[in-house]
């Protein structure tokens, strides 16, 4: 046998879709696909001033490496801060500052995951978890959803039938990608309850927490119960800039030590501009502010897209209605391939990511991910048209005639 260079990861689990439909930059394409923010909602003028501000009062720290587990003032008000709602206080050693939340995917699927380790992932799941884990195991196995999120009941047998085998479980609890759901309460407290008894960790994602559009959200697993069991990720990605590429883990002390070990070998110490920015961007009382100001307008866009879903696919598709987050889900008849039908919508100017991406049983052939995030409301209708123009044109190809 030759000799092999490169290690066994580079030839797992890959995909096109990334690159064909999200990064599809033909300007006329009114696009679906991306979960980005919408560039224009981005606040410049509070972030120049957040910035003189880190110039003024850091001076030349704000240059120097910081300590790999991030800036200690910004990790003080994550703690402090992101979970008083919920009377929550979580302390600054308990929080380890990533390059984005993608960086604390990667670190995980680092900390947990030996080739062949089973890990649960919410089915459809997170694309770039599926992306990360897969790196370090080709054992991921996913749990379906229902729109009340991950079905409880379901993963109770499977931890019946794999005990422990299984060490990881992973869940967007607040309005997941892609399927939109918010886990509903009585599920957050049987997961803590199941992740003590079958002796596995979960990691929650919090990336749409913040973005609620017409009620609060339950409370969060980390401040449900004081179990060790429970790793919570979050970023300013979608509440402020993923530019600033700026996300956290909150862990229990002991592993959080070793996570930051882990994080050494990678980049020994996240962007110290940019997470003193964020925090005085905190601090002169922007961020709050800002997330308000998100929740109406990403709601106007939602509502759109769904008054244009219900003109144009009422009787073709179904899907769920997001309490918040940049997603609806639909789910086509059994026969359609949405993965061409997204091909045939790329041609008509228009684009989504079809859904089996974020199946890791590689079920979901027949759903799709349409995002409202970059979309203005006045072009929800005309992408929805273009899109009901490319389902006729992909129905004819398949010659389906309903
Ligand atoms: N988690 C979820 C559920 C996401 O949708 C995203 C971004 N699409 C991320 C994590 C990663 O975001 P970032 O690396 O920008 O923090």
């Amino acid at each position: 046998m030759g000799k092999r260079n490169f290690s066994k990861r580079v030839s797992y689990r890959t995909s096109d879709a990334m690159s064909k439909f999200v990064l599809a930059q033909d300007p006329e394409t009114i696009s679906f696909a991306g979960g980005l923010p919408d560039n224009n909602l981005f606040p410049v003028e509070e972030l120049k001033h957040a910035y003189e501000e880190v110039l003024r009062t850091e001076g030349n720290l704000a240059f120097q490496y910081t300590s790999t587990c991030g800036d200690i003032k910004l990790r003080e008000l994550v703690g402090k801060n992101l979970f008083k709602r919920w009377n929550k206080t979580i302390p600054a050693d308990n929080i380890v500052l990533t390059e984005g939340s993608q960086q604390a995917l990667d670190l995980l699927g680092k900390l947990f995951l030996d080739d062949g380790d089973i890990a649960l992932i919410e089915e459809p799941g997170y694309l770039g978890t599926i992306q990360a884990w897969s790196m370090y195991s080709d054992n991921l196995i996913g749990i379906p959803q229902d729109e009340y999120g991950i079905d409880t009941d379901y993963l109770e047998e499977k931890l019946k039938e794999l005990k422990d085998l299984i060490k990881v479980l992973y869940v967007v609890p607040d309005f997941s990608n892609p399927a939109g759901t918010c886990l509903e309460i009585k599920r957050r407290l049987k997961l803590v309850e199941l992740s003590e008894k079958y002796n596995f960790y979960i990691v929650e994602d919090l990336a749409y927490s913040l973005l609620s559009y017409d009620h609060e959200t339950y409370p969060p697993l980390v401040t449900l119960s004081d179990s060790n069991k429970i790793i919570t990720i979050g970023s300013f990605s979608k509440i402020l800039s993923p530019g600033l590429r700026t996300g956290f883990i909150i862990a229990p002390k002991d592993i959080t030590q070793i996570i930051v070990r882990l994080k050494e070998g990678t980049d020994l110490c996240s962007g110290t501009l940019n997470q003193k920015l964020i925090y005085h961007f905190y601090k002169l009382g922007y961020l709050e502010k800002h997330v308000e100001k998100l929740r109406v307008a990403y709601r106007t866009k939602r509502d759109s897209l769904k008054k244009a879903l219900d003109e144009k696919f009422k009787d073709i598709a179904k899907w769920n209605f997001p309490q918040g987050g940049f997603f609806f889900f639909l789910v086509f008849p059994e026969w359609v391939d949405a993965y061409k039908l997204a091909e045939t919508a790329l041609e008509q100017k228009t684009s989504f990511v079809p859904g089996e991406e974020f199946f890791v049983s590689k079920r979901g052939k027949n759903t799709a991910r349409i995002s409202f995030s970059q979309v203005s409301p006045e072009k929800m209708a005309e992408g929805i048209k273009r899109l009901h123009i490319a389902w006729e044109l992909y129905k004819e190809k398949e010659e389906v005639f309903l």
